[in-house]
């Protein structure tokens, strides 16, 4: 059973939090746009020496400006396709691919073999700026028809998954949970699963809520649209949607713990 975040912040749960791995449309968005109390949210969080990484579905493209512009450590694509590394102005790849013409080439027919099923199915306009995932929009598709589509993919060999704006063909390994998993070992290994929180609204996000790999995980209100239709449950939620509700995280981790000094990677014990 899901808790609430109040329940949290009264046991001092989020006390050692030193990095917020969170989703971005439907979670840091307001009706699809950023707001002025995205900004003031994650400028508190780095004053408070907690790191934000966006792990979300958007296409590389995308991910490479926000990461540019926005005041966080990083960004993870495509799902857990690619990696932004703000520190080092680098871009890693987290799923591998030998022959990227190939790779897209298949991925282009198993959109075309849905399309034979689902006609009403059109490629997003950032498709085109796509490396390692190919994105149609979730339009008016049904939970039935989506249920469906995961079953075609899989048959064909590839996994799928989906949000509040979009439909994504990809391999079956390639998940959020997979991706920051990656980037936690390769670039933050001394963090705990303690020290970290995840966020999300939406079924991309539920491997994210996998609490054998991430014990402290939070969705935004929003989540409850989709009931029962998530394998892993967030273990807390807070009160309000969308960036409100990240908001309300963000506000219960400026008053816990003291502002400490971070202790950089390389030296922690
Ligand atoms: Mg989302």
């Amino acid at each position: 059973m899901i808790k609430a975040i109040t329940e949290a912040q009264n046991n001092n749960s989020f006390n050692n939090i030193q990095l917020i791995a969170t989703d971005m449309d439907g979670t840091l968005t307001k009706n699809g746009k950023f707001t002025s109390d995205l900004i003031s949210a994650l400028e508190t969080l780095k004053h408070k020496n907690i790191d934000v990484l966006i792990v979300t579905g958007r296409s590389a493209c995308w991910v490479q400006t926000i990461a540019n512009y926005l005041p966080i450590i990083g960004a993870i694509a495509e799902n857990g396709g690619l990696f932004y590394n703000n520190q080092t102005n680098h871009c890693q790849f987290l799923t591998q691919i030998q022959d990227l013409a190939t790779y897209r080439q298949k991925l282009s027919s198993v959109f075309k073999l849905l399309q034979q099923q689902f006609p009403q199915i059109s490629e997003s306009e950032d498709n085109r700026f796509r490396i390692t995932d190919w994105t149609f929009d979730i339009e008016n598709l049904t939970a039935s028809q989506l249920t469906e589509i995961t079953a075609i993919c899989q048959q064909a060999g590839w996994g799928f998954t989906y949000s509040t704006v979009q439909c994504h063909i990809k391999t079956l390994e390639q998940d959020k949970a997979l991706g920051l998993q990656s980037v936690l070992n390769d670039y933050f290994p001394k963090l705990t699963s303690k020290e970290i929180v995840t966020v999300g609204d939406s079924p991309n996000d539920e491997s994210l809520f996998n609490q054998n790999l991430f014990p402290v995980s939070v969705g935004v209100a929003n989540i409850l649209d989709y009931g029962d239709r998530l394998k892993y449950q967030p273990t807390y939620i807070t009160s309000k949607a969308e960036v409100a509700g990240f908001c309300e995280l963000a506000d219960i981790l400026r008053k816990q713990g003291t502002d400490v000094v971070k202790i950089p990677q390389e030296i922690r014990d």
